[in-house]
């Protein structure tokens, strides 16, 4: 008998069709990658993946951050005989702590004698007989005994919730406005997990946001990396563009103009290194700025696809997602941004586009994106 991990991946891969063998062979690619520290072995058993590793708590905090996977079950690999089984499914229904069980058997070995109800029927006979703290609930049961019987069998009751969505790195590319807040490490979380890969960009505004909010921004990007493998960050140099604004333009406008100039900048940087599209934080009506008519004038610079995942989210949901991936903590540090500095006492809610098409065209627009961009640093 050996403890293995059986690795299930989300449903959806399933309706992938034809295309179900790259997603497939991603996700294994994006598992490989995860484990290539370690000593392990990926067993595969009629379709079925199961990782074999020497520390399997190890082993399960791997596989629960990976894209794509459903869920993790700690099973025991037996020979695929019926006393092998039954004597596995009673050790493992002895160590549950509940009351009542099911038996559910999956019978991929159709050379197995009897049907999957026959298996059910007899292991949970056989586990009644020998115990008598137990009982069988068909409906609600406080834990299942789950069998599949494939060239070998395997047993298990423990079942971990892995984080689903798609394999990473299977939908295109994109690039994040991180700043140090709550939002953006969610919505750059969500993107990932649907597959898209990520690159993160942030607005310094050296010397009125400090080294540490700096050192803030690549912290999250490091926590994002448990999700996506590698990462790679842009600091973009942004004093000279805030401060261009803010001497030349009306103090209500600074927000939406200078958020215009980081679209320009993200589309740029994507542009230079071939990358889909552009994500931020934003949601709608969370502050001022956060408009739909102040999203449709940044919008107005982009020359790609902008993604808000977290455009209809409350706060409260985007804090709990925060503290579930292990960002929340490091978001509440007190290390100011650079749009915390700059803002407008009364910023304008309803900006037009030909407006602040007008207001801005006082500044020398291309040599600013132009010098921020060619002095960005790179960290991944
Ligand atoms: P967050 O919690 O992500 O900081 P927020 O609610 O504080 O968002 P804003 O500060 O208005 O909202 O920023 C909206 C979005 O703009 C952010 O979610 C982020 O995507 C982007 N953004 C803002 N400031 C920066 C910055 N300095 N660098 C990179 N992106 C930024
Ligand atoms: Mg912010």
């Amino acid at each position: 008998m050996r403890k293995l991990l059986l690795v299930k991946y989300a449903p959806e891969i399933f309706l992938k069709g034809l295309n179900k063998g790259k997603f497939e062979r991603k996700l294994k690619g994006n598992i490989e990658n995860t484990f290539k520290d370690s000593r392990y072995s990926f067993v595969v058993d009629q379709g079925r993946w199961f990782i074999e590793c020497d520390d399997l708590k190890d082993g399960i905090k791997k596989l629960k951050n990976i894209c794509g996977i459903s869920e993790i079950c700690v099973v025991d690999e037996i020979d695929s005989d019926i006393e092998s089984i039954k004597k596995q499914a009673l050790s493992n229904a002895l160590k549950n702590e509940g009351k009542t069980f099911k038996v559910v058997t999956k019978r991929a070995n159709k050379n197995f004698p009897g049907t999957s109800m026959d298996v059910s029927r007899e292991v949970g006979a056989y586990i009644l007989q020998n115990t008598e703290r137990l009982s069988v609930d068909v409906r609600k049961p406080d834990f299942f005994v789950n069998i599949e019987i494939r060239d070998k069998a395997y047993v298990y009751s423990k079942r971990i919730k892995g984080i689903g969505g798609m394999p990473y790195g299977t939908n295109g590319s994109t690039i994040l406005m991180l700043s140090g807040g709550i939002d953006s490490p969610v919505a750059g979380y969500m993107m990932a997990r649907r597959g898209v890969r990520l690159n993160c960009v942030y607005f310094h505004s050296h010397p009125y946001t400090s080294e540490r909010a700096k050192e803030k921004v690549k912290e999250l990007a490091g926590v994002l990396k448990k999700y996506t493998g590698s990462i790679s960050l842009y600091v973009v140099p942004f004093t000279k563009i805030q401060m261009s604004i803010i001497e030349n333009c009306r103090e209500d406008e600074l927000t939406i103009i200078m958020r215009r100039f980081m679209m320009r900048i993200a589309c740029n940087l994507a542009e230079r290194h071939g990358i889909n599209s552009v994500t931020t934080g934003e949601s709608i009506g969370q502050v001022a700025s956060q408009t739909m008519e102040g999203l449709v004038v940044s919008n107005d610079v982009a020359d790609r696809p902008v993604f808000r995942p977290l455009i209809a989210m409350d706060k409260v949901d985007i804090m709990d997602v925060a503290r579930q991936i292990g960002t929340y903590e490091i978001s509440i540090l007190p290390y100011e941004d650079c749009c915390t500095i700059f803002v407008p006492k009364h910023p304008k809610i309803k900006p037009r586009v030909e407006e602040i098409r007008k207001a801005e065209s006082v500044l020398d627009i291309d040599a600013l994106v132009k010098e921020s961009v060619e002095n960005t640093e790179f960290f991944s």
